[in-house]
């Protein structure tokens, strides 16, 4: 198996590990699943991220999800070029807000009225409260392994960065504060109308990852999307989707476009703030206005609606808007990377599960099916941690958690699937 040459690496991060908590600013990051210490990268073009020893990879995983179009587009860039040039914030309202809100009404529908604000977790944060607001109730429910950033309320049985760390609950969350988050295992209908049944009337929200993509990929099983619509709709729940990973990702309206659902409100993130921290709140106009200034729920943000990050943000997606196939074309991609990696797997004989929406895709140790997080849990850990460290050294960055998705981009290109496949044969059969 080839090595890579990673001192520079390890002397920044011993730097880091002094000061910064496990030498990282996001704990997944740390590569504590999967043993070793963490590559810092230097820089990234295209389909590639360069570490600071000077080493190539074909990166899947596209700082989690924003680079769909890949690193430092030159549109993309260009327009963070021009913003910086008129100044970085304002704290005031300004004309890409606009066209920015009118983009993302447009193209998803049910957001009739959106609010601006700088991650997925602000995002959900925000929204629980404009819930509850909204309703008068208390109770939200989430499902298990599914991730809406790390606010209190949403940190019970969180997937993501708690599930790869086996954090169940959340030191520093007191248990009141998560008493009124009730959670229920993803895909199985039948467990929330009983739940539903007997509380329903407390519930404020229901909050789901229409494709979850916290536990690793789990595709919304046929009619489970359609099952929470019609429950939560019955009993005056407030029905939200999560759409940090999917908006943008699996098809330019979303999974709520693709499964034509109109959930009351939805959360986008990542694509939306192309590579720079954005994240947004939007749905239906009654609800909406009961935010700040308009009612009583309140949110506010410093640096909300920044015109630095939403220039990134919109050019992104004029990007994807003004190309007719390019949904098509990352879906192909991503079944090419799909079956190649199926394939490797089964030359080498080692059982895999490999669960894929459009672009995004988890290639599970395990031999499945994997449909909720108790089945994704089932993988082989260990052998992820080895899968992972091979192909690192091949020259491929996956996220360092099977727990994850990796995101095929517009720019890989075929040879960039084939080193990837390629380098999976090689390394599957070290596995078997
Ligand atoms: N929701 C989902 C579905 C996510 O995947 C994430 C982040 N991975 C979040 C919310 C939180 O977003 P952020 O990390 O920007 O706070």
């Amino acid at each position: 198996m080839p090595t890579l040459a990673h001192q520079r690496s390890q002397e920044l991060f011993a730097s880091a590990a002094r000061l910064i908590p496990g030498g990282v600013n996001s704990p997944v990051r740390a590569f504590r699943a999967v043993g070793g210490n963490p590559i810092f990268i230097d820089r990234a073009a295209g389909p590639y991220v360069y570490d600071v020893d000077g080493n190539q990879y074909v990166d899947f995983v596209g700082s989690w999800g924003p680079m769909i179009l890949g690193h430092a587009h030159p549109r993309v860039v260009d327009a963070v070029k021009k913003a910086a040039e008129r100044g970085t914030s304002y704290g005031a309202p300004c004309p890409v807000e606009v066209e920015m809100a009118e983009f993302l009404s447009r193209v998803i529908p049910s957001l009739e009225m959106v609010r601006m604000v700088n991650s997925g977790t602000e995002a959900g944060m925000s929204v629980l409260r404009l819930a509850r607001g909204f309703t008068g109730r208390s109770k939200i429910v989430k499902f298990e392994g599914c991730y809406h950033g790390h606010s209190d309320a949403l940190l019970a049985r969180a997937g993501s960065g708690a599930l790869t760390l086996g954090l169940a609950d959340c030191a520093g969350v007191p248990a009141e504060v998560v008493a009124h988050t009730l959670t229920v295992p993803y895909n199985r209908p039948e467990v929330l109308k009983t739940l539903l049944d007997e509380v329903g009337a407390e519930v404020a929200a229901v909050i789901v990852e229409p494709v979850a993509g916290n536990m690793g990929v789990v595709p919304p099983a046929p009619g489970f999307l359609e099952g929470l619509r019609e429950m939560t709709a019955k009993r005056g729940i407030l029905l939200i989707f999560d759409e940090v990973i999917s908006g943008f990702r699996v098809g330019l309206g979303g999974m709520q476009g693709r499964a034509n659902i109109r959930p009351d409100l939805t959360m986008l993130g990542k694509i939306i703030g192309g590579g720079l921290p954005v994240g947004a709140y939007g749905g239906r106009r009654d609800i909406m206005e009961q935010v700040a200034p308009l009612g009583p729920v309140y949110q506010a943000g410093t640096l909300s609606g920044n015109p630095l990050a939403l220039a990134a943000g919109l050019e992104a997606l004029k990007v994807l808007g003004e190309d007719a196939t390019f949904y098509d074309r990352l879906e192909e991609m991503g079944a090419r990377l799909a079956e190649s990696l199926t394939a490797a797997a089964r030359e080498a004989g080692v059982p895999v599960t490999v669960n894929r929406v459009g672009s995004m895709l988890t290639l599970f140790f395990t031999e499945g099916p994997v449909v909720d997080y108790e089945s994704a849990k089932r993988s082989d850990l260990a052998r992820f941690a080895r899968w992972f460290g091979g192909m690192l050294a091949e020259g491929v960055s996956l996220a360092p958690s099977q727990f994850e998705a990796a995101f095929v981009s517009a720019a890989h290109a075929d040879e960039h699937l084939e080193k990837a496949a390629a380098a999976a044969r090689r390394v599957m059969k070290g596995l078997g």
